[in-house]
C-alpha cells in the first residue's frame, strides 16, 4: 500500500484515537460535549503531531447531527462530509499557498454568514504563520468581534511568527512531540490491522526514527511495507532507512577499546560511502554510550528501559563491565557535544574521525595548555608511558578516566570561553584565530588544538602526536594555509615545521622491543628475524 494511503487510512477520526496529546484531547472533547467551543484556537507544535487531524475532529464534533457529544459519531451526513472534505460549513485553507490579504478578506466575508447545515462555521487555517502582515491584520478584526457561529482553528509550526495581538485572542494549545511508547503502540495497531508480522525491535526503531512525529513514523512504516515480505524486521527497517546495524556499532566499540585507528578510519569511510544517515548514526551511537552507562550503574535493572533484543543486551552488558563508568560518561558527553559540529563541518569525515580517535584515546586526553612536552621527552619519547591497550576496572583506571573526563570538560570550557579571543600572541591565541576563519577554519583549529607547539625566534614547530593529524596537516595545501595564517596572526613571517611525533614514538617502541632480552634470545636461539612488531 502506498504510504499516503496508509496515513489516510489510519488517520484518527475520534479524539480518543489521536496519538498522544491527552490534555488537549480532553479539553476539546469537553468543549464539544458542552457545545461551548472557543471562537479561535491556535494549535502549535512540530510537524506530524496531529494538529490538523485534531482540528478536523473538532470540526466534526461540534457539527455532528448526533451531538453535542464528546466525540463525533462519524455516521451522520455532516460527519461523512467533513471526513471527505466536502462539507460547506468547514473551510480549510493552506496559508502557505494563500498568504495574501484577499484570501483572508474572503474568509471574513464567509464567516459572517450563518452555517448552512451545521451548528458552526469552522475555518481551519493550516501553516497559519505564513500569512502576510496585512492578512494577519484583516484576521485580527474578525477575531476582535467574532461572530458567535464561527470557530477559527489555526495550526502552525512557528507560533513565534504570530503577532501577540492574534495569539492573545486564541486559546493556544501546544502539541507535544509524541512519546516513543505511544508511537510504538500506534505502529503496532496499524500492523495488526494490516495483518503483518513484526519484530518489536523494528517498531522501536521506526518510532525512534520518526522522532516524535506520527506522520513521519507512518511514512517510514509505509516505505518498509512497500518493500514487501511478510514480516517487518529491524534489518528491513535499517535497509530502507539507511541505518547502521548493531554489528557496526559493536565493531566500532571494539576498535575504540583496541585503539585501532586504521580500522576506525576504514569503517567511517565505509559508512559514509554507503550513504548512511550520519545524524541518526551519531544519535544511535550516543544511545549506545547511554545504554552502557545505565548498565554499568544499574546492572540488570536497566534491562527493562533499554528494550534491546537478548543477544545485543548481552553484548552491551559484557562491555559495560570492561569500561570504567567515568570513561563511559565522558564519552557519552563527548559524542553528544560533537554531534552538531560534525554535521556542520565542511569535512564531516575528518571531524568524525577526530571524535572517534579522541574516544579511543580518552583516558590519555589532557587539556591543551596543561601539557607541554619537555625537551627530554621530545628527544626520548620512549620515556613516556606506553598506552595500556587492555581496559581494567581498577581504581587507577577509574581515576585516570575521571581525570580524562575532567580534562575534557576543562578543555571544552576553555575552548568555549576562549573562542574568539585571540588577543594574546601565543599558541592558544593562534588556534582561536584559525577557528574564527570562515570555511575550513573550524576543522583546522580542531586539528591544531590537538597538537603541541614550540615557538622560537623566527620559527613555529607544530608537533603532532597522532599520525593522521600529521598527514592531514601536510595534505591539501594546509601547510601553506597555516603559514599564511601565521604571518597574518603574528605579523611576521615564521618558518613552519610540522613534526610527526607519533612516528618517533613508534620507531622508539620498535627499538625498545628489539632490545628486549627475551626477544634477543629468541632471535639468537632460532636464528630468526623480526617481521612485525605490534602493541598488544
Ligand atoms: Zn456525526
Amino acid at each position: 500500500m502506498a504510504k499516503a494511503g496508509l496515513t489516510a487510512k489510519y488517520r484518527p477520526q475520534l479524539f480518543k484515537d489521536i496519538v498522544g496529546q491527552d490534555f488537549i484531547k480532553k479539553i476539546l472533547s469537553r468543549a464539544a460535549q458542552q457545545n461551548k467551543p472557543a471562537n479561535a484556537y491556535l494549535f502549535s507544535g512540530t510537524r506530524g503531531v496531529g494538529k490538523t487531524t485534531t482540528a478536523r475532529i473538532m470540526a466534526k464534533a461540534i457539527n455532528c447531527l448526533n451531538g453535542p457529544d464528546s466525540e463525533p459519531c462519524n455516521d451522520c451526513t455532516n460527519c461523512h462530509q467533513i471526513t471527505k472534505g466536502i462539507f460547506s460549513d468547514v473551510l480549510e485553507i493552506d496559508a502557505a499557498s494563500h498568504t495574501g490579504v484577499d484570501n483572508v478578506r474572503k474568509l471574513r466575508e464567509d464567516a459572517v454568514y450563518f452555517p448552512m447545515s451545521g451548528r458552526y462555521k469552522v475555518i481551519i487555517i493550516d501553516e497559519a504563520h505564513m500569512l502576510s502582515n496585512a492578512a494577519f491584520n484583516a484576521l485580527l478584526k474578525t477575531l476582535e468581534e467574532p461572530p458567535g457561529h464561527c470557530v477559527f482553528i489555526m495550526a502552525t509550526t512557528a507560533p513565534e511568527k504570530f503577532p501577540p495581538t492574534v495569539i492573545s485572542r486564541c486559546q493556544h494549545y501546544v502539541f507535544k512531540m509524541v512519546h516513543l511508547d505511544d508511537l510504538v503502540t500506534h505502529l503496532r495497531f496499524v500492523l495488526d490491522a494490516e495483518k503483518y508480522e513484526y519484530d518489536p525491535e523494528a517498531l522501536i526503531l521506526m518510532a525512534k526514527r520518526g522522532a516524535g512525529s506520527v506522520r513521519d513514523s507512518m511514512s517510514i512504516l509505509g516505505q518498509v511495507m512497500a518493500l514487501g515480505g511478510e514480516r517487518v524486521t529491524p534489518q528491513g527497517v535499517r535497509e530502507v532507512l539507511g541505518l547502521a546495524g548493531h554489528d557496526v556499532y559493536a565493531d566500532f566499540f571494539e576498535d575504540i577499546l583496541n585503539k585501532d585507528l586504521v580500522n576506525i578510519h576504514t569503517r567511517i569511510n565505509s559508512i559514509l560511502g554507503q550513504g548512511l544517515d550520519i545524524n541518526f548514526f551519531l544519535q544511535e551511537f550516543a544511545s549506545c554510550w547511554r545504554n552502557l552507562f545505565l548498565l554499568s550503574q544499574s546492572g540488570d535493572k536497566a534491562d527493562k528501559i533499554l528494550s534491546l533484543p537478548g543477544n545485543e543486551l548481552e553484548f552491551w552488558k559484557d562491555l559495560s563491565v570492561r569500561i570504567p563508568a567515568p570513561r563511559i560518561h565522558a564519552a557519552w558527553q563527548m559524542v553528544i557535544e560533537e554531534q552538531k559540529s560534525i554535521l556542520k563541518s565542511n569535512e564531516p569525515a575528518l571531524a568524525m574521525e577526530l571524535l572517534f580517535f579522541n574516544l579511543a584515546y580518552l583516558p590519555e586526553l589532557l587539556p591543551i595548555g596543561q601539557y607541554t612536552p619537555s625537551r627530554q621527552e621530545m628527544s626520548n619519547p620512549a620515556a613516556a608511558k606506553p598506552a595500556d591497550p587492555v581496559e581494567k576496572k581498577s581504581p587507577e583506571n577509574i581515576r585516570e578516566s575521571l581525570g580524562a573526563r575532567e580534562a575534557y570538560s576543562d578543555h571544552k570550557a576553555e575552548k568555549e570561553e576562549s573562542c574568539g579571543d585571540f588577543s594574546e600572541k601565543n599558541w592558544p591565541g593562534f588556534v582561536n584565530y584559525c577557528r574564527s576563519k570562515e570555511g575550513a577554519g573550524d576543522s583546522l583549529a580542531r586539528m591544531l588544538g590537538s597538537c603541541e607547539s614550540i615557538i622560537e625566534q623566527g620559527s613555529l614547530k607544530i608537533v603532532c602526536n597522532q599520525e593522521f593529524i600529521y598527514d592531514s596537516l601536510k595534505r591539501n595545501g594546509r601547510e601553506r594555509l597555516i603559514s599564511s595564517l601565521i604571518e597574518e596572526f603574528f605579523g611576521s613571517e615564521m618558518t613552519l615545521y610540522i613534526i610527526n611525533n607519533a612516528q618517533k614514538k613508534d620507531s622508539s617502541f620498535r627499538e625498545k622491543a628489539l632490545d628486549h632480552p627475551v626477544v634477543k634470545r629468541l632471535v639468537d636461539e632460532f636464528d630468526s628475524r623480526i617481521i612485525e612488531i605490534k602493541r598488544l
